[in-house]
This record gives C-alpha cells, sequence and structure tokens, in this order.
C-alpha cells in the first residue's frame, strides 16, 4: 500500500524479508517460548572449507546442507525460521483461542481478528463472488469520460490502497522533523523497480515476457475481454519507468526533497485537475514535498497523449492486481505463480489455514501484535536489551573520539547526534484504535478495503499536526530492527529478541556477534551515507565541515566499489551504490560490538574456547549464524537489482576482511581469499 511504502522509504531495515507485507516473532508468558538453544552448534560448520577462503561456508556449510529452502520459500535463515514459527505457532494459537470464543465484543481485536480469520477461509463464498465486490470501482473506471476523470477515479483507488502512477502519503518533514508534510512520489509499477523495464539483458526480457503473459492470464481469469492487456501495460509502465527515479536516485535525501506549493504543483500537473483529485482524497494543505518534479511534468505530458482505453486497462490491472490474493482461488493462483515461482523461484503454495493466517497478520498485524505481546513477551528481555542500547552507546562514542579523519568541530556534532538516539523494544507503550476498521466473517474484500481506508484515514488525519514520536513502524512479531532517521530512533520489535539473535542461554561473543551487532547496524545507520545527513533532531541539515565530508564520502566510495567488484551470480554483480548504506551498517555493527564485547572481556576475564573456539572467533560466528541463508537463485537475483541490502552472504563475507580482528582472530595470511592487506582495508567508524 501506498502510505506503507512511503513509509518504508524513510526506515533503515535490518533484513528485506516479509516485512513489507506484514508491516507485523517470539517468546511464553513465563518468558521465551523457546527451549533451550545451543549458542552455535558445530554441526553447523564445514571444517573442510577454511575460514580465510569462504567465512561463510566454513561457519555455515553444515546448516546450509542440513536446511534446504521448503517449497513454499524462496530463502531460508533465521529471520524466515523464526517468522515461520511465530505464524505457524504462536500467531496460529491466538487464532484457534479467539476462533473457539464466539461473545467477543464487536470491534474488538479479538472480533476482528476471528472474523477476518472466517472471512478468508470461506472459500466458497469468495468462488461465489468472482470479482463482484469490486463492481463498484469497477464501474466507476468505466464512467470516466476523460484524462481528468480518470484522475479523479485515481484517487478513490488511492483511497482503497490500489496504488496508481503516483501517491501521497503523510510523514515526518525532513527538514521540520517534529511536524508532519504530505510527500508525493511515484509509483505504479507491476515490477516495482525500473530497471526491469529498462535493462535488456535476457533475464529482465524474459521477466517482461512473463509479466504480459501474467496480466493476460489474469484478464482472461476475472472474465474480461481486453484484447493483449499485458502488452498494452507492459508499454505504458516501460514509458513511465523511463520517467521515474532509479532505487539508487532516491537514496539521496536532498534531491527527492522538493517542497512546493499546492498551486505550483497544480501547475505541474494541470491536465490531470489535481484539486479535484485532492477534493476526492480529502487532503488539506498548502505546500508538500514532492520527490521528482521532473516526473510528474513528463507524466502530465505522457498521460495526454494515451487513450483513454488503455488508460482504464491499465486502472483495472492495478485494481485487480492489488486484489489478487483475496480474489477466487485461479486468479489467486496465477498471482501465486507470477510474484513467488517466476519472481523468486518458489514452488509451492503455502496451505489455506497457513495463507488465512498470513492475510490476518498483513492486514490486523498490530492488533494480533497486542495480543502476541501480550502472551509472548518476556518483559524483563525489555531491560536487558536496554542496558545493551547502552553498551553499545559508550563504544560507539569513545570510537567517534578516537577516528583519524574526523575533526573535532564534526566530532562534537556526531557526539551530540549518539547522545539524542532513543530507542524502542519490544512492542508500542500505546496501542491504536483501530475500532471503527469493519470487519465481518464474510465479506474477504470489504474487509480489507475498510482496514485500508482506516490506514489512508490515519495519515489524512496527521496532516498538519505534530508527529507521534510514539508510533511504531513494525508490528511486535515482526523478525527484524530499523532506524528512523527523522525520529532518530532504533527499534527492536520482541520478534527479533530471541535465538539466534539474542540467546539467554548463550555465552556473550555469540550474543555480542548476534543481537549486539544487531543494535550497533542500527546506531551505524545514523552515520551512514544517508543517516549521516540528519542532525540530532532528525532534520536533514548538514552538521558536517566540508573537509570531513569529503573524508567520509572518500571511504565511502572505496567501501561501494569493494562491493561493487563482488560477482554474485555469473555477469551479476552486487550494486555498490544501492547497498552503501546497509553495508556501512554491517560494518559499523560488526565493529561495535566487537569493541563492546572487549570492553566486557577486559572486565571478566577472557572465558576459555568453547568447542575449541577463542570468543574472539565465536564473535565472528555469532554474526555469521544470524546470516546463515539458502535462497534461490532466482531470489537472489532479485534481490541483488532491488534490494539495499547485500544478499547473506556477503553480509558475513563482505565487512569481515576489513577488521583486524577478524584477520587475526583466524590468523588469515596473505593469499588467503579474505585476505586484505592493512591499507586495503576500510574503517570508518
Ligand atoms: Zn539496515
Amino acid at each position: 500500500m501506498s502510505s506503507f511504502k512511503l513509509k518504508s522509504s524513510f526506515m533503515r531495515i535490518l533484513n528485506p524479508k516479509n516485512w513489507l507485507l506484514t508491516l507485523a516473532i517470539l517468546g511464553s508468558a513465563s518468558g521465551l517460548i523457546v527451549a533451550q538453544v545451543p549458542a552455535f552448534p558445530v554441526s553447523d560448520l564445514d571444517r573442510s572449507t577454511h575460514p580465510g577462503v569462504d567465512f561463510d561456508q566454513f561457519a555455515n556449510g553444515g546448516w546450509k546442507t542440513a536446511n534446504p529452502i521448503p517449497g513454499t520459500e524462496s530463502r531460508w535463515g533465521a529471520f524466515g525460521i523464526l517468522d515461520k514459527e511465530n505464524r505457524e505457532v504462536r500467531l496460529k494459537t491466538i487464532i484457534k483461542e479467539l476462533l473457539a470464543n464466539p461473545q467477543a465484543k464487536a470491534g474488538s481485536e479479538a472480533q476482528q481478528i476471528a472474523d477476518f480469520y472466517r472471512s478468508y477461509m470461506d472459500t466458497e463464498l469468495i468462488e461465489s463472488l468472482g470479482t463482484r465486490p469490486l463492481k463498484a470501482y469497477l464501474d466507476m473506471i468505466a464512467k470516466a469520460k476523460d484524462l481528468k476523470e480518470w484522475n479523479n477515479t485515481n484517487a478513490h483507488l488511492a483511497g482503497i490502497g490500489v496504488s496508481g502512477v503516483y501517491g501521497f502519503g503523510v510523514n515526518a518533514d525532513r527538514k521540520n522533523s517534529k511536524w508532519n508534510a504530505v510527500y508525493l512520489y511515484q509509483s505504479g509499477l507491476t515490477l516495482g523497480e525500473k530497471g526491469f523495464y529498462t535493462k535488456t539483458d535476457s533475464s529482465a526480457e524474459a521477466i517482461r515476457e512473463a509479466m504480459v503473459r501474467h496480466i493476460d492470464k489474469m484478464f482472461l481469469l476475472a472474465g474480461w475481454k481486453d484484447k493483449k492487456p499485458g502488452t498494452t501495460i507492459l508499454q505504458f509502465e516501460s514509458k513511465i519507468a523511463g520517467f521515474q527515479l532509479s532505487n539508487v536516485e532516491l537514496r539521496d535525501p536532498e534531491k527527492t526533497y522538493n517542497k512546493i506549493s499546492k498551486n505550483e504543483l497544480a501547475q505541474l500537473v494541470r491536465n490531470l485537475d489535481l484539486e479535484r483529485y485532492l477534493k476526492t482524497m480529502e487532503y488539506d494543505f498548502q505546500e508538500l514535498i514532492v520527490q521528482h518534479p521532473d516526473y510528474l511534468k513528463n507524466l502530465n505530458s505522457f498521460l495526454a497523449t494515451q487513450s483513454l482505453e488503455t488508460l482504464k486497462t491499465y486502472q483495472r490491472w492495478q485494481l485487480l492486481n492489488s486484489f489478487a490474493t483475496a480474489l477466487p482461488d485461479k486468479l489467486q493462483q496465477e498471482s501465486f505463480h507470477f510474484n513467488n515461482t517466476v519472481l523468486k523461484g518458489v514452488k509451492e503454495r503455502k496451505g489455506l489455514e497457513d495463507r488465512a493466517i498470513d492475510a490476518t497478520n498483513n492486514i490486523l498485524g498490530m492488533s494480533l501484535g497486542k495480543l502476541f505481546a501480550a502472551k509472548y513477551f518476556p518483559e524483563s528481555s525489555k531491560k536487558k536489551v536496554a542496558e545493551m542500547i547502552e553498551n553499545v552507546r559508550t563504544v560507539f562514542g569513545e570510537r567517534i573520539d578516537a577516528l583519524s579523519w574526523m575533526s573535532p568541530e564534526t566530532k562534537i556534532e556526531a557526539r551530540k547526534k549518539l547522545a539524542a538516539f532513543t530507542y524502542k523494544i519490544g512492542y508500542p507503550d500505546t496501542w491504536k484504535d483501530y475500532s471503527t476498521i469493519e470487519i465481518k466473517a464474510n465479506t474477504l474484500i470489504e474487509n480489507i478495503i475498510s482496514a485500508r481506508k482506516w490506514r489512508v484515514n490515519e495519515g489524512r488525519n496527521k496532516i498538519g499536526k505534530p508527529v507521534d514520536k510514539t508510533e511504531w513502524g513494525m508490528s511486535p512479531q515482526t523478525v527484524n530492527a530499523y532506524y528512523s532517521p527523522m525520529n532518530n530512533e532504533i527499534v527492536f520489535p520482541a520478534g527479533i529478541l530471541q535465538p539466534p539473535f539474542f540467546n539467554p542461554d548463550a555465552d556473550d561473543a555469540i550474543n555480542y556477534g548476534g543481537i549486539i551487532a544487531v543494535i550497533g547496524h542500527e546506531f551505524s545507520h545514523g552515520f551512514d551515507d544517508k543517516g549521516s545527513k540528519y542532525n540530532a533532531e532528525g532534520n536533514l541539515d548538514n552538521w558536517w565541515t566540508e573537509a570531513d565530508r569529503k573524508s567520509f564520502d572518500a571511504l565511502a566510495n572505496k567501501y561501494i566499489e569493494y562491493f561493487d567488484r563482488k560477482e554474485v551470480l555469473p555477469g551479476l554483480n552486487i550494486n555498490g551504490k544501492l547497498t552503501i548504506g546497509e553495508n556501512i551498517a554491517d560494518l559499523g555493527g560488526l565493529t561495535l560490538a566487537y569493541y563492546a564485547l572487549k570492553k566486557s572481556i577486559d572486565k571478566k576475564g577472557a572465558p576459555a574456547p568453547i568447542d575449541g573456539f577463542t570468543w574472539q572467533q565465536r564473535f565472528f560466528l555469532g554474526w555469521a549464524q544470524v546470516w546463515h541463508t539458502n535462497i534461490t537463485e532466482k531470489a537472489l537475483r532479485q534481490q541483488v537489482l532491488t534490494d539495499p541490502h547485500s544478499p547473506a552472504r556477503d553480509r558475513i563475507n563482505g565487512p569481515m576482511p576489513h577488521l583486524k580482528e577478524f584477520q587475526e582472530a583466524w590468523q588469515l595470511k596473505p593469499g588467503d581469499a579474505l585476505y586484505l592487506d592493512p591499507a586495503s582495508r576500510i574503517v570508518i567508524w
């Protein structure tokens, strides 16, 4: 959904998997649900591989062999396994208990969750309704007589979470982060990223051809008689893609910040009758922030050249695609086939019950999260994590003081920013009121529409108001973490506070390589290529001296080139510019966690080796463990093209060679693949 999409562009998350869909863990009333889990099972190792040749394979080779990707997944690792346990064990338990209790009050979480689940399970009704629940919107599309009316229909569709070629959203103003602002951003590509439309290699071409076949089939299954809708839409979207910014260009917070008045906007898109669009959206404001004014200018001219028929075909596709997973099974199957099998290499669909849990979690994630947190999150974890956060903060401060490339003036500002970081752990202190979402046991699509309308309305109500700093961008059960530059805060949902990330039974070295490096990763986002452009108050503002900025950029550029050289599949290299923020965060996170561990060991004394590994070695095994992953080739390819996170293997083998502590721990020598001579190592934080 558009508002989520916008939000995502403001959050630096730890790991891409699932979070966009689930905006959505682990633990039991009396403590973590997870029974004792070994800190690092030696069976995970592949001792036939030298750690200096391929550390990922050495640390995780045994695990990879023993844990093939399940047919229903495109990748398999710590994140996915925990996520599956949450959904298929804990969320399932919660839902089953609610289903057994029919007396839930209307509008309560209990009623909404149970009835939403029931509406998803009522497949007979879904089949008999076909696309009829979308009829009001299809009629609206059919009625439009010109471009301006077409554009007004877009506003109605945006109101139920269907994206168009642009979208509005409300979020903290990047230059005045205490107040909300309206943002206008590009959107509307079925394949998401413009590269899929502009690249000429055979893999991109195959994806475009598959998209055409997919759209043709979806139209046919919906009973629509258009001729070659797939080709029409591909041509239309290819043109739009040509006007859009790439995912690398979108990383620039300055260039994508263009504040203009509502009147200036109306001029930019005068063919579209924006006044009417905003009236329909019930959006009231005087100025807004436009991501890319040229895009709107091009769109304004281009749309006027398109036949109304093409525009409507595109609009019907957006509507159909947006609700595809709630329509009759043939449409669901085809949607699954394209989005999961063709694009990501997933072999089988999950069973109906598991899909119903996923859908409930997607739509009512926070409501489920409230029950989840009450049942499964141990309060004692909050205190432990808060202590870990403060330890990382202390070490980060010491490292800033010791930096050789940064001047004393900039260090004072960096220290200010570090001191101002806030954090959230586990679950929100205050829960939002979802009681006005109307959920009934027999109206799946209406239920989804009501939930989406609630979210659009939530955004609308924020316009002109101060930012609610208590808000969470992920539900508690999410196995992930994030940094928000405009709140200057790091957030750790209950979902990630379990093994292998956080294991109360493990030795310190494993936990420092796990959850503490994750904490360090999120702190480092405040000082990565983007985060470093925001000040302590969360405003886009240059707090650097010119010389220091240059030194930082020079280090970042070297690190970009280093990742650019990494070939993931034949002919496919990591995009250093796209992944630089995450790569800096991994490098920083590992370094901070290592020195936090060393500090603790200096105080407590060095522990005896475990399974033959020193604490230094176990620290690096801890980081490798949280990234053990098997992934399909298709999903890997898609990740490299679209995701700001490097593939899991490179989140291990990528940063480690730059740490002299890694080189020493494993006694690497010149000639080892992961050996870097001191002059080639990059130390930023
Ligand atoms: Zn990150």
